[in-house]
């Protein structure tokens, strides 16, 4: 079995070894401090060794299995170990009788420790701070200063004024509070970097704190303010050992050298207080401690609270700088988009609107152009975002380039531009602006993934400043001429009239008809037949939907289209195939000698395909109304397959394994490709109608016909013909193969009960309204 590095992922709770290892040590050095407090000396020393030793090794083999992104500061801290050993050795070994010291090297080894540690603990910080919390390091230059000042009126100067001791001595002992303090200010960052504060946190944490207390303990003992017993000097170096050792063999260790996230956080409170009370703590020394007449007190705390008042200074400045700074970002993002650095929509409404102010009165005129890149969704799907992006980019700043300077352009969202400009009417010309948008797209796009030859569609409106536009109808307007522009065949411009208005606001109206004829239930379905040619039976129905509202009957052409643009198609879709499988499902049933093999055609939209319902609804309605599913037959149209094939492929291939049969609808009027014939798994093609009609007269169209169906036979796929209206053109498709037609030449879409009495189950009334019909639908079996 091989175990994958973790790469990324710092292994932070996934570690193989337990926590469990730490706390053991942990515990053994509380465990020697106790044994220490009722040892005899020498007995102390070796506890103090067996500590110390312990410490060393698991500082050296703990980075082996936790496996720190850096080992570095860890060999850093086992160096720190064995000096602080040393020196402790050295001092109880080289002491007099009386306890007293007056050699400097035990002092030379263990400020050795306290580079390395100090070494480590920057190089903690180093790594955790990846892009830094700016203010942690002002928080830490307050804590280490005010615990500098604090140690100087404390503990140097009482040091540095004790005698009995030699001057060196006395000069080297006084340098452990600085240190201490040194220490305190790349702990206190630490602490305030963001941290996840995990146990290895607390463990280094608590080494420090012990070895503060450690130095104080000894600092105390030499400045001769009080002669502290031995257990509280060197009962911390006890509990430091252990602390270090534990802070390396925690498996949470590993993420004192990982970056932590720069979040922008509040001050927390621990943080506040801690500052607080290292900004107020040397003030209050010096109200209950006044300085003494000395010079160098004066200068020391002089200096010591002023750099204390100019790192809250710097902190305060910094956060009002970030603020006015973020302030200033929101207000240019609120603005202007981020990809291309142009205004936005609301920009370009504010400028507009500003422009349609300033032309009021001054003869000149205000335009708005609206771009919109052609085919962008292809590039974008074909060779991916970025390169979308750069070439929106790319468009922005040729845009700019061939505008004037106090024109605006704006990035009206997705691939659409906007450009708003005056217009000096008497000598400029809408147009010649928009020839000037062209030329923008002359060149060919330079991407990374190529050059891209790319068109625009342009909508244009102009607006004199008297006739009382609004900004928001100026932009509207462009935006309808330019979907005008796209409609026309793109690589076009059009300029906005007010036929594009009543077209849109018709659409409008038509959607509000759409939803009351939905609400009031006034949506039917009517069946057209669709005949087997070779004995011109009755194969099945095609459901096509029908909608009334106030008496009117509005044509699908006209409300299908925008029951797609607005959604509507979804629920009046669910609603077609519900009732259309209902109905099937009824007449299989009552007429099944007659039509042991009806099935119904539905016509599914784009959007539908989408539906996560779709699929499970299909099975629970065929089951429902006990049709077979090879009875359903779900009717696609050509564009719908090649706009989103990979998506349409998954669906399809699931309503096949279902068992519905699957039709490409008006066959011919798009990409009529064979290519996706063959991956998709359609069972029928149905020729368009303009096609159909042209047999018997069109020879072209006669053609077109005759290949598809040769293709069709090829790929074992059958035909329907739609709109079969004459007899030739029934005698041409039998003739060339065609397996079905459908068309007002057999019969048109009815009413349920009207398809019965003229189709299904042809009545004599009906019969002898129409011989053709009587004969050719009803199958061999009512024909006499
Ligand atoms: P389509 O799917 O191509 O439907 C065939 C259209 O041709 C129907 O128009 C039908 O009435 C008409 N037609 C049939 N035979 C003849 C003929 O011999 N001559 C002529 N000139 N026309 C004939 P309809 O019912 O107006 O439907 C128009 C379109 O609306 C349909 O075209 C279909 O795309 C859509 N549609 C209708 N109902 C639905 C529906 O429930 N869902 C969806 N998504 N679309 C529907
Ligand atoms: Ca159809
Ligand atoms: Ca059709």
């Amino acid at each position: 079995m091989t175990v994958l590095p973790a790469l990324t992922e710092p292994r932070v709770s996934g570690s193989r070894r337990s926590a469990g290892s730490a706390w053991v040590v942990l515990s053994l050095s509380v465990v020697a401090l106790i044994g220490y407090a009722f040892a005899v000396p020498d007995t102390q020393s070796i506890l103090f060794a067996v500590v110390a030793v312990a410490c060393v090794a698991s500082l050296m083999m703990a980075p082996r299995f936790n496996r720190p992104n850096t080992r570095l500061p860890w060999r850093l801290l086992a160096v720190t170990a064995v000096l602080f050993l040393v020196g402790a050795v050295l001092r109880a070994s080289l002491a007099d009788a009386a306890g007293h010291l007056t050699s400097l090297w035990p002092d030379a080894f263990t400020l050795g420790g306290y580079a390395c540690i100090g070494s480590a603990l920057v190089m903690f910080l180093r790594h955790r701070r990846g892009h830094g919390d700016a203010g942690s390091r002002s928080d830490a230059v307050v804590v280490g200063v005010g615990a500098i000042l604090l140690a100087w009126s404390f503990l140097v100067v009482p040091t540095l004024g004790a005698d009995g001791a030699g001057t060196a001595l006395r000069v080297v002992s006084s340098l452990y509070p600085p240190i201490d303090a040194l220490l305190l200010f790349v702990v206190a960052q630490i602490a305030f970097t963001d941290v996840s504060r995990a146990p290895a946190f607390w463990l280094l944490l608590l080494c420090m704190v012990a070895i503060f207390t450690g130095d104080i303990a000894y600092a105390v003992d030499i400045a001769r303010i009080a002669h502290p017993p031995i257990m509280l000097r060197d009962g911390p170096f006890l509990i430091a050992y252990g602390a270090m050792a534990a802070t390396a063999l925690h498996p949470s260790m590993v993420v004192l050298t990982v970056p932590q996230p720069a979040r922008v956080r509040a001050l927390v409170r621990g943080r506040l207080v801690t500052v607080a009370a290292a900004v107020v703590a040397p003030v209050l020394v010096i109200l209950v401690n006044p300085p003494g007449a000395g010079l160098r007190d004066r200068v020391v705390l002089a200096v010591g609270i002023s750099l204390l008042f100019g790192a809250v200074l710097q902190r305060s400045v910094r956060a009002v700088n970030q603020h006015a700074k973020s302030e200033a970002f929101l207000a240019v993002q609120a603005t202007h988009d981020a990809l291309t650095g142009l205004p936005n929509r609301t920009k370009l409404s504010e400028r507009t609107a500003a422009d349609l102010h300033d032309a009021r009165g001054s003869g000149h005129a205000v335009g708005v152009f609206f771009i919109d890149i052609d085919r962008f969704k292809v590039l974008n799907d074909t060779w991916g975002h970025g390169a979308g992006d750069e070439l929106l980019v790319a468009v922005g700043t040729r845009l700019r380039a061939v505008v004037r300077d106090d024109d605006c352009v704006a990035r009206a969202g997705g691939d659409e531009f906007a450009i708003v400009c005056r217009i000096q009417q008497a000598t400029e010309e809408p147009t010649a602006i928009a020839d000037r948008l062209f030329s923008a797209f002359a060149d060919p796009f330079r991407l990374s993934v190529g050059d891209m030859v790319l068109t625009p569609s342009i909508g244009i409106a102009v607006a004199e400043g008297d006739a009382g536009y609004t900004a928001e109808r100026l932009i509207r307007d462009a935006d309808i001429a330019m979907y005008r522009a796209k409609d026309a065949g793109r690589n076009r411009w059009s300029l906005f009239t007010t036929a594009m208005h009543d077209a849109v606001a018709e659409r409008l109206s038509i959607e509000q008809d759409l939803r009351r004829a939905m609400e009031a239930g006034t949506i039917s379905l009517h069946y057209q037949p669709i005949v087997e040619l070779a004995h011109e039976n009755l194969g099945g129905f095609e459901a096509l939907a029908r909608m009334e509202i106030d008496g009117r009957r509005v044509p699908p052409d006209v409300f299908i289209p925008v029951a797609e643009e607005t959604g509507l198609i979804l629920p009046l879709g669910r609603w077609v195939l519900r009732e259309a499988v209902r109905q099937l499902g009824l007449w299989r049933n009552q007429y099944s000698d007659l039509h042991p093999d009806l099935y119904m055609s539905v016509n599914v939209s784009a959007r539908q395909l989408r539906d996560p319902e779709l699929i499970p609804m299909v099975r629970a309605e065929i089951a429902k109304h006990g049709v077979p599913p090879h009875a359903l037959r779900l009717e696609i149209t050509e564009s719908v397959l090649m706009d989103d094939a990979e998506a349409a492929m998954l669906v399809l291939q699931q309503l096949r394994d279902i068992g519905v049969h699957l039709y490409v609808d008006d066959f011919g009027t798009g990409y009529s490709s064979l290519g996706y014939l063959k991956r998709f798994p359609v069972s029928t093609v149905k020729i368009d109608r303009s096609f159909v009609s042209g047999l018997g007269a069109d020879t072209d169209d006669q053609e077109i016909v005759r290949a598809v169906v040769a293709m069709a036979q090829a790929l074992s796929l059958t035909v329907v013909a739609e709109g079969v209206e004459t007899l030739v053109q029934r005698d041409c498709l039998r003739a060339m193969g065609c397996t079905s037609a459908q068309g007002w030449h057999y019969g048109k879409p009815l009413p349920a009960a009207e398809a019965v009495a003229a189709f299904i189950a042809p009545t004599p009334e009906e019969r002898a309204k129409s011989p053709i019909l009587a004969r050719q639908l009803a199958g061999g079996k009512r024909t006499a």
